[in-house]
């Protein structure tokens, strides 16, 4: 069977006949199960097999939906009814979604085929895939290399080509930073975008669902067809979704954060293709601005002080009585949280929760938590002042490309400083994506990152198309 590379593929053989979604499914399936890659948790083969039957059916009476033919893999912090889903934690193992997601909801009915959930840093914690109780996800570019998190998983299994597309979710970076490292295309969209009910919560000011493609057609059409106003989610916007036009787009405005290119730690091949590239647009006729963003030092402290916040409250309900995992060694009820909560969860997550918990406790709230609420607010207001005279802001995705396994693991802070560039738009809530940029010399991919105004994904999808293809 081909190796499928976007759904306008698949879809052209699907009409001519010379493949059906069952034979699509059961080729995913079979290279699901001989992979080494450690991307995929689970294969769903009765729910996948049943639904690609569904959808030849209606095929065959020319009513399948949009998506007839995209064969999806999820995050496995994404609820899909009667399926596991455990945020690859012990905490939750084994536990069984009575629920889908809006996000699946709406894949599914425009005959989306849902193949298995996949692995990722645990409960979305991390830029490496290290942190998954279920072990590592290699890179599929070269395997001692991380696959970039937290939804390391999503990217490694699209470029593995063990589906066509995935979903991840992004709170600091976690589509965007693993599809930079695994070379495909990640799209974060606007906060409040795409419905988080039935996402598995970590930061909630910050968490959207978004799609990693090797396309950004594909990224576009499912994003589309996932966004929109939701009754389960007041945090979602009701503003109506635009249209993705792939026409050329008029000249634009392109912010180049100066302290960016400049900053410590910056990999000389990353920065000198962004350079080219930004060259390159210049001589296409756009206008590029040099703008001074003098919070780059603050962004990671910030994001980390109000997401372990969140976090610390949000895994509250993981207590050994509500859901999943219950240590053996539960007594009482304060044995019960207490040994469930130290047994299920792992060093990352207990790391935020406490850190989190330090910075709303009543002696430092003010000192961490008021300030960095206040912090938040610079940087929005100082991304939007940028973005109102600009289009969209271009940055490296990540300063490197990935890195070997252990690499950064002894060292949380410079495993934090990963995110330097992608938190800024989880900060500001507006939408990026990562588009895959080139090769680096050790043979490894990395991306380049477009960055836009809240609510803008559509323009945002268009000028992300365009240079894709220019
Ligand atoms: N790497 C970041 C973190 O560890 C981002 C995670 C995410 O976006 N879920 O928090």
């Amino acid at each position: 069977m081909k190796d499928y590379t976007s759904l306008q593929q698949v879809q052209e053989d699907l009409k001519l006949g010379t493949c059906t979604c069952e034979d699509l499914v059961k080729n995913y399936l079979a290279k699901i199960k001989s992979s080494d890659i450690n991307a995929f948790l689970e294969s769903f083969d009765d729910s996948a097999l049943e639904q690609a039957k569904k959808v030849d059916e209606k095929l065959a009476v020319n009513k399948a939906g949009k998506l007839a033919g995209m064969v999806i893999g999820i995050k496995d912090n994404i609820c899909y009814r009667n399926h596991k889903v455990s945020a690859s934690s012990k905490i939750l193992e084994n536990f069984e979604s009575i629920y889908s997601s809006t996000a699946v909801e709406r894949l599914l009915a425009e005959d989306a085929i849902i193949i298995g959930r996949l692995n990722c840093d645990e409960f979305a914690m991390g830029s490496s895939n290290e942190n998954s109780v279920y072990g590592n996800v290699k890179n599929p570019i070269n395997k001692d290399y991380v696959p970039g998190g937290s939804s390391g998983g999503s990217a490694a299994a699209v470029k593995a080509r063990l589906c066509l597309a995935t979903l991840g979710s992004d709170t600091g970076g976690s589509i965007r930073q693993p599809a930079s490292f695994c070379g495909t295309v990640g799209f974060k969209p606007t906060y409040g975008r795409i419905s988080r009910y039935g996402l598995i919560a970590y930061a909630s000011s910050f968490d959207q669902i978004g799609p990693l493609t090797h396309t950004v057609e594909d990224a576009a059409l499912l994003y589309t067809i996932m966004a929109g106003s939701d009754e389960y989610d007041s945090t979602c916007t009701s503003k109506k979704v635009e249209k993705v036009e792939f026409s050329s787009p008029a000249k634009k405005k392109i912010a180049v954060i100066k302290q960016c290119l400049d900053s410590e730690g910056i990999d000389p091949e990353v920065k000198a293709k962004v350079e080219a590239t930004i060259a390159h647009l210049e001589a296409l006729g756009h206008e590029i601005n040099y703008v001074d963003f003098p919070y780059l030092d603050i962004l990671v402290p910030t994001y980390y002080v109000i997401t372990t916040a969140e976090a610390s409250s949000n895994l509250a309900r993981f207590d050994g009585v509500h859901y999943g995992y219950r240590s053996e060694n539960a007594v009482d009820v304060d044995s019960t949280y207490i040994a469930s909560r130290s047994e299920g969860f792992g060093p990352e997550v207990k790391r935020r929760i406490m850190l989190g918990t330090y910075v709303l406790s009543s002696g430092y709230y003010d000192a961490y938590f008021t300030k960095a609420q206040k912090t938040r607010r610079l940087i929005q207001d100082k991304t939007a002042e940028i973005l109102a005279q600009n289009d969209f802001i271009l940055t490296p995705t990540t300063p490197t490309t990935a890195f070997k396994f252990g690499a950064n693991s002894e060292n949380p802070i410079a495993m934090y400083l990963q995110d330097i560039f992608t938190v800024q738009s989880n900060l500001a809530g507006g939408p990026s994506i990562s588009l895959p940029l080139g090769e680096h010399s050790n043979g490894l991919p990395f991306g380049i990152q477009v960055m836009g105004d809240m609510y803008k994904d559509a323009d945002l999808l268009s000028f992300a198309h365009y240079l894709m293809n220019n």
